[in-house]
C-alpha cells in the first residue's frame, strides 16, 4: 500500500489523536509523549511530508539507509532517532548523524559512540536497549546486568543516559501486553531509586502504543499506522 501526502497527514491525525486518548485516560498529559515516526524503507519525500504535516522526530532502523536520507531531507529542524540494532564499525556514522540513540545494549558500543560524537555537538541522547523477554532473537541488556551498564555508561562524557528501550515479545493478549511495559517502567524506577535520574521509555509500536503510554512511554516509535506498510 502506497500512501500519499493527503493519507499521510490523515494517519498522523489519527496517531495523535490516538496518543491524546491514551495519555488522559492515563492521567498524563499528552505533551509528555513524543511521536516518532518511523521511517525506515520509507522514502525522503514521504519523510518531508510527514514533516510539512507536523512530525517532528523520525526513526530510523538501518545505519547507510538512514545517512543517505537525513542528507536527502536535509531540514535541520528533525530530531533523528536511531533505533536498530547497531555494530561496532557504524558507531562512528550515528555518532555524526543522529540526535538520539535508543539501542545501547552494551559499554563497548556506549564507549565508541562517546569517543565518536563531534566535539561541536550537543551531548548524543541514550537509552538502553533491554531484552525484557530474554528473547534469543532480540538484542538488548539483560535486566540483571542493568545496573552495572547504567553506572558505566552514565559516566562517558559525550553521551546522556536518558532512560531504557524495549521491543516487548508480542502478545496476543493486552493485559500481558501490558505487563511487560510496566516491568521496563519498574526497572526505570529501580535505577532511578539507586541514583539515576532517567526521564524516558521508548515502548510503544503501532499495534501497543496506547498500553505502552499507559504504563509511562515517554517515546512512542511508530511507522506503519503513520506512513503505510513497507515494501
Ligand atoms: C520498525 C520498528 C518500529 C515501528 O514499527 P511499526 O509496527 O511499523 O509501528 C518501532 N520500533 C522499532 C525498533 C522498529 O524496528
Amino acid at each position: 500500500m502506497l500512501t500519499g501526502p493527503q493519507n499521510l497527514a490523515e494517519n498522523l491525525l489519527q496517531v495523535r489523536r490516538r496518543i491524546e486518548t491514551a495519555a488522559r485516560a492515563a492521567g498524563r498529559d499528552p505533551a509528555s509523549v513524543t511521536l516518532i515516526g518511523v521511517s525506515k524503507a520509507q522514502p525522503a519525500s514521504a519523510v518531508r511530508a510527514a514533516v510539512a504535516a507536523g512530525l517532528t522526530d523520525l526513526g530510523e532502523n538501518y545505519v547507510q539507509e538512514a545517512v543517505e536520507k537525513i542528507g536527502q531531507v536535509a531540514i535541520a529542524t528533525v530530531t533523528w532517532h536511531f533505533i536498530g540494532a547497531l555494530q561496532s564499525n557504524k558507531t562512528r556514522e550515528v555518532a555524526e548523524s543522529f540526535q538520539w540513540v535508543h539501542t545501547v545494549d552494551r559499554l563497548k558500543i556506549a564507549k565508541r559512540l562517546s569517543e565518536q560524537r563531534p566535539h561541536f555537538a550537543p551531548p548524543l541522547q541514550v537509552c538502553l536497549q533491554v531484552n525484557i523477554g530474554a528473547e534469543d532473537t532480540k538484542s538488548g541488556a539483560q535486566p540483571g546486568a542493568l545496573g552495572e551498564l547504567a553506572r558505566a555508561v552514565a559516566e562517558l562524557p559525550r553521551l546522556r543516559l536518558r532512560g531504557l528501550m524495549c521491543i516487548p515479545p508480542p502478545e496476543d493478549d493486552a493485559g500481558r501486553q501490558r505487563h511487560w511495559f510496566a516491568q521496563i517502567r519498574r526497572l526505570r524506577d529501580e535505577l532511578n531509586a539507586a541514583g539515576h535520574a532517567l526521564d524516558a521509555l521508548s515502548m510503544g509500536m503501532s499495534g501497543d502504543f496506547e498500553l505502552a503510554i499507559a504504563e509511562g512511554a515517554t517515546h512512542v516509535r511508530v511507522g506503519t499506522a503513520i506512513f503505510g506498510t513497507r515494501s
